[in-house]
């Protein structure tokens, strides 16, 4: 017997199981079984994958790399420190130029060049 689940993001679409490319930070992690909604594509992982996930992720050095960070002020500048990790992951080095532009009013894009 199958039990047919319902999509909780469209409530039309019907869950079938199948397989999602997962990503962090642009890094690829692997295909993870999910069920996906066969109306919108919206996909859903259970817990077991959530944990292969974060096993990879932590594998590869990504895992938590998302940082809070606290606004200082330098003279007329305002500074924000780049965490260690973060630029170990970006390979930014002291004296690299960089880009670094809004990208919307809430948020902004640090680009290596
Ligand atoms: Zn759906």
């Amino acid at each position: 017997m199958v039990i047919e689940m319902k999509c909780p993001i469209c409530e039309k679409g019907d869950l079938r199981n199948g397989e999602v490319e997962e990503e962090m930070f642009g890094v690829a992690l692997g295909k993870f079984p999910a069920e996906i909604c066969d109306k919108c594509g919206e996909s859903f992982l259970d817990e077991e994958a959530m944990t292969k996930i974060e096993h990879k992720a932590k594998e590869l050095g990504i895992w938590g790399l998302a940082e809070k960070l606290k606004v200082v002020k330098s003279g007329n500048s305002l500074v924000v420190r780049i965490p260690a990790k973060i630029s170990k992951f970006l390979d930014i080095h002291v004296g690299d130029e960089i880009l670094f532009y809004p990208e919307g009013k809430k948020k902004a894009v640090l680009e290596t060049i």
